[in-house]
């Protein structure tokens, strides 16, 4: 079975090394940590980000951040299909949106903030960029294909298949984003659990 995003958490956290130094940083409590060999301090949850090489949607926490989209999808997604039919609308609206609701507040309970639920919020942007743009850029791909094969004129449909990756990219990065702050309040409530205060600053044993 593959790693859960926990386990990832926890294995990049118990190899950290000062990136100055090289120092192993493994045991330091808090969210950040001063370096004992060479007195750099570092932010555990930004450390393990940057070592973080699995898909983002592994991230701890990230499924829940994720879920209000599903629902959001689903809100929209009768009136495609079975605009004739009232019942079925209502029916189908009616209980996307309470998931909707219920997905919201899970994403609150987890930041214990409405952090968690303007994440959501920002994760909801994500689907429809993803298929907007990526249609967009795959038809346009195909437009510079024939182009190359008969060399005749670039549509404007490349052209605009080229700007959409412009908000593919940005896509990436609030999802990257988005999975960040899961890790760090992953390690928060690790920390929480663990009794270690929140922010707490190793300090190096003096004389040392
Ligand atoms: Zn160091």
């Amino acid at each position: 079975m593959p790693p859960s995003g926990q386990e990832l958490v926890e294995t990049i956290q118990r190899d950290l090394v000062c990136p100055t130094c090289g120092y192993n940083l493994r045991g330091l409590a808090g969210l950040h940590v001063t370096c004992p060999e060479c007195g750099s301090r570092w932010d555990v949850a930004k450390l393990v980000a940057l070592k973080w090489d699995k898909p983002w949607w592994k991230a701890p926490g990230l499924k829940t951040i994720s879920l209000p989209s599903f629902f959001a999808c689903n809100i929209l997604l009768p009136f495609l299909f079975f605009s004739d039919d009232t019942g079925i609308l209502l029916a189908w609206t009616s209980a996307a949106f309470a998931g909707w609701l219920l997905s919201l507040y899970l994403s609150w309970r987890l930041f214990e903030s409405m952090r968690g639920v303007y994440l959501a919020m920002a994760y909801s942007v994500l689907i429809p960029v993803y298929l907007t743009c990526g249609t967009a850029c795959l038809v346009s791909l195909i437009f510079i294909v024939l182009y190359l094969l008969h060399n005749r004129g670039v549509p404007i449909t490349a052209l605009v298949g080229v700007v959409c990756v412009v908000p593919l990219y940005a896509g990436r990065r609030l999802e990257k984003y988005i999975a960040a702050q899961c890790i760090r309040r992953h390690l928060e409530r690790m920390g929480t659990a663990q009794g270690t205060t929140l922010g707490e600053v190793y300090t190096p044993p003096t004389g040392a």
